[in-house]
């Protein structure tokens, strides 16, 4: 699905020299390069305060406790998305409030938002789910008429960016109260291990989610609030300062590889008869974490299977909305029926991709599709 040592191989050098200059100063934890990482990635996302922490389930986690919510408070969060977005809602003895994703963006919308508001809600989870940015605007409009906070989990999107209808541009991530993002290895900006980053433009707050993230402590050994531990390590520092110079680079290979594919796919099905490839937003620009098609007759299966059988591999994310885990069920208020995630679910198929992919590559993928369904 991914190519990682393709892409290690052409930034060989300066990687393996900032790992090696972490180890030569063996300033393993909290070294200088967290920090001057932590100011690149500040830059690049228009000039937020960033907490680097140790992976974005963290993120997650430390921005719901920043923001001082008690349990019994609902956060309202998709019930098709990774299960981290709303793992942590439980975690802190909140409540999940599941709501629908739009069909054909696989992102919540503020009209799906609006059933799940009660007088508990007190946050929204909105996640830019496979490398496009939710419409922010009415969800940022509806946020503040509600006084409710809005944490976007950006862990597929870093390097999108939305556009405002006045025209202002901003990164995705940068919108909300709080932006929370992943560093996975196979996320388009990802280390090499496990790390994550934490946004936003709020400098009491930002105060607050540092503090939180290092044990609750401004002074060393003098701790105001409960926090953990989560931090990011220098040698994954050093090679995400490396990695981060290439990320619109990176965004731009996975949009054209994104392209292709649909192009040659919506050639041989143009009335999607078989399968509907990604819409994309004028809103959003698109980075494509996942290539994501919905395939359509109950398909998705038999397609997979033959996929493998001819050696290409495909992966179904996510096999199961939220509301049909177990964990979830015991915790969880649905808003509505959620058919939307159900059928995403059960229809999507993500295609190889990423920042190596060749149009020879491609073509072998396409033309295996569309074997399937000439034989
Ligand atoms: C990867 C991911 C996370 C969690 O990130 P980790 O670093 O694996 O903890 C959270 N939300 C979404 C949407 C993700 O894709």
């Amino acid at each position: 699905m991914v190519d990682l040592k393709g892409q290690y191989l052409k930034i060989k050098d300066e990687v393996d020299a900032g790992i090696q200059n972490v180890i030569d100063n063996t300033a393993f934890i909290n070294g200088p390069i967290v920090k001057e990482f932590a100011e690149h990635l500040s830059q690049y996302m228009g000039g937020c305060f960033v907490t680097p922490c140790a992976n974005g389930t963290d993120a997650l986690q430390i921005a719901l406790m920043a923001l001082e919510l008690k349990p019994g408070d609902e956060v309202i969060v998709p019930a098709f998305t990774y299960v981290a977005s709303a793992e942590v809602i439980g975690l802190l003895g909140l409540t999940p409030v599941m709501v629908d994703v739009d069909y054909e963006t696989f992102n919540v919308s503020v009209d799906n938002i609006k059933k799940a508001l009660s007088p508990k809600t007190k946050a929204i989870i909105p996640v830019h789910l496979f490398g496009q940015s939710c419409d922010m605007e009415p969800i940022l409009a509806f946020a503040k008429v509600h006084n409710l906070f809005v944490i976007e989990d950006n862990a597929q999107a870093i390097g999108a960016e939305y556009t405002f209808s006045d025209g202002h541009k901003a990164k995705t991530g940068t919108m909300g109260t709080i932006g929370c993002t992943s560093f996975f290895p196979s996320k388009n900006l990802g280390c090499y291990g496990d790390g994550g980053a934490i946004f936003t433009k709020d400098e009491k707050l930002a105060e607050r989610i540092h503090m939180i993230a290092n044990h609750g402590q401004r002074v060393k050994y003098h701790h105001s609030v409960i926090g953990c531990n989560s931090r990011l390590d220098s040698i994954q520092a050093a090679i995400l300062d490396v990695k981060l110079k290439h990320l619109d680079e990176y965004g731009k290979a996975r949009y054209e590889a994104a392209s292709y594919y649909t192009t040659k796919l919506k050639k041989f099905d143009p009335e999607e008869k078989f399968f509907i490839t990604p819409k994309e937003l004028e809103k959003s620009t698109h980075v494509y974490h996942q290539y994501t098609l919905k395939i359509k007759n109950n398909k998705r299966d038999d397609l997979k299977a033959f996929l493998a059988e001819q050696g290409i591999p495909s992966m179904i994310y996510y096999p199961l909305p939220l509301q049909e885990q177990e964990a979830f069920k015991p915790i969880t208020r649905a808003a509505e029926a959620l058919e939307k995630s159900k059928e995403c679910a059960y229809s999507v198929l993500s295609l190889p991709i990423h920042t190596e992919m060749t149009k020879d590559v491609q073509d072998i993928i396409i033309k295996t599709v569309i074997d399937f369904y000439n034989v």
